[in-house]
C-alpha cells in the first residue's frame, strides 16, 4: 500500500506557499516549491521545501510538469497559481492536482459565481447592469483578483463616469451594491475522506487607504476617495451565535457546487462577506481554493485547534485529507 513517502507536495512559491509547504511537511511529506527566481530566497530562508525548483517567470510553469510528474508529486491550487499561469496550462495539467480544476473556471468568472452563490439561497449585493442603474452607494470593481486594487465608490451615474474616466486604461467592470457593514472572510474545508464540512477560521482584511481613513480628522475625509487595496489581514473570532449560519451557507455552497460542477468543490474555499448591523451576511465573492487571509492562521486557528485536538493551519489541512486519503486507498477521489 502507498504511504506519504510516495509523494511530494508542491505548489507555486507565492501567495500562501509557506503554510501550503510547512503543513505539508507537518504530516510527512516531501515538499517542492516551484519559484520564481527571485523569490526562491525566501522558501530557502524558511526551509519548508525540500527541493525548489526555479523558474525564470511564470510562463515556464509548463516546463517544469515532467520534473513534478517525476516526483510523484500533487500540486496544491492557490490564487496566484491561477492568476500567473495561463488557463490553458492549468486545463491541461497532467501533474497530480488536488481539487476540482473545473470549479476554478466558476470562480474566476463573475456571472458564474453569482448563478452559484444565488442557488445556495445566499444574500447577495444587487449587481447595476449598466450606470445608469446606480440608485443607492455603489462599489466599482475591475475584474481579476488584484486585491481590492483601483475600486472606487460612487453614489451615482454622473460621479460613475467622472471617475471611471480617471482610471485611464479602459478595464472590464463590475457595479455592485456597497453593502455598509463590516467585512467577514469565513474560511471552509471541505473532507471528502470524512464528509464533513469544516470551519478553519475568520479573517478581515487591512485594506489602504479605506481603513486608514479615520486616522484623519472627519472634515477631510471627504476629499480623499477611498479605495481598497489589500495590504495584510487580520484573525477575527466571530460571535458563537453566528457559526449556526456560518455552515449553513458553506453546506448549501458544497451542495450546489456537484450540481453546477459535478463532483462539486471539495478543500479550502472562502466565502467573503459583509456583516450588516442586524447580523445578515452578504456574500460579494467566493474563492474555491485556499485564500491568503488563512495565513493569519499558519500555526492553528482556535476553531481547528478545538476540531482537532492539534494545531492545524489549513495548508496543513490539506495535507492531512491528503495523507488519509492515500492510507485508505482514496487518493484518486480529492484529485481533479
Ligand atoms: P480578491 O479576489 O483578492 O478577494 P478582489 O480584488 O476581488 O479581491 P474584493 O474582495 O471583491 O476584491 O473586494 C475588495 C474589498 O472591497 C473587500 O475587502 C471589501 O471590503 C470591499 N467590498 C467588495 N464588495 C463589496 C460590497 N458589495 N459591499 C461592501 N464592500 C465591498
Amino acid at each position: 500500500m502507498a504511504g506519504v513517502a510516495d509523494y511530494s507536495i508542491a505548489t507555486l512559491g507565492s501567495h500562501s506557499a509557506l503554510q501550503i509547504l510547512r503543513g505539508a511537511k507537518d504530516e510527512g511529506f516531501k515538499t517542492i516549491a516551484v519559484c520564481r527566481s527571485d523569490h526562491a530566497f525566501i522558501y530557502r530562508h524558511f526551509g519548508v521545501a525540500d527541493e525548489i525548483i526555479e523558474i525564470k517567470s511564470y510562463d515556464e510553469f509548463h516546463k517544469v510538469e515532467d520534473d513534478l510528474i517525476r516526483r510523484n508529486a500533487i500540486l496544491i491550487p492557490h490564487a496566484s497559481l491561477i492568476a500567473y499561469v495561463p488557463p490553458k496550462v492549468i486545463e491541461d495539467l497532467r501533474v497530480l492536482h488536488y481539487g476540482n480544476r473545473r470549479i476554478l473556471f466558476w470562480e474566476a468568472d463573475r456571472e458564474r459565481q453569482r448563478i452559484w452563490l444565488e442557488r445556495a439561497g445566499l444574500n447577495l449585493p444587487r449587481v447595476f447592469r449598466s450606470p445608469s442603474e446606480i440608485d443607492c452607494f455603489a462599489i466599482v470593481k475591475f475584474y481579476g483578483a488584484r486585491g481590492g486594487q483601483g475600486y472606487f465608490l460612487v453614489k451615482n451615474e454622473q460621479e460613475f463616469w467622472q471617475k471611471i474616466e480617471r482610471v485611464g486604461e479602459l478595464r472590464e467592470y463590475t457595479i455592485q451594491e456597497y453593502i455598509v457593514g463590516i467585512p467577514v472572510y469565513i474560511h471552509y474545508f471541505y473532507s471528502v475522506i470524512r464528509g464533513e464540512l469544516e470551519i478553519m477560521g475568520f479573517d478581515r482584511r487591512y485594506e489602504s487607504n479605506a481603513d486608514g481613513i479615520g486616522r484623519i480628522p472627519a472634515e477631510d475625509q471627504g476629499r480623499i476617495d477611498v479605495t481598497y487595496t489589500i495590504v495584510g489581514n487580520f484573525p477575527l473570532m466571530l460571535r458563537e451565535s453566528l457559526l449556526p449560519e456560518v455552515f449553513r451557507m458553506g453546506e448549501r455552497v458544497v451542495r450546489v457546487s456537484r450540481e453546477i460542477c459535478s463532483p462539486g468543490i471539495w478543500g479550502p474555499f472562502c466565502l467573503e462577506t459583509v456583516v450588516t448591523p442586524d447580523l445578515k451576511f452578504y456574500v460579494f465573492e467566493i474563492s474555491a481554493r485556499i485564500v491568503a487571509g488563512t495565513n493569519v492562521f499558519m500555526e492553528t486557528s482556535p476553531y481547528a485547534l478545538i476540531k482537532h485536538g492539534k494545531p492545524m493551519s489549513t495548508g496543513r489541512r490539506i495535507a492531512l485529507e491528503i495523507r488519509e486519503a492515500i492510507e485508505q486507498g482514496r487518493l484518486k477521489e480529492i484529485l481533479g
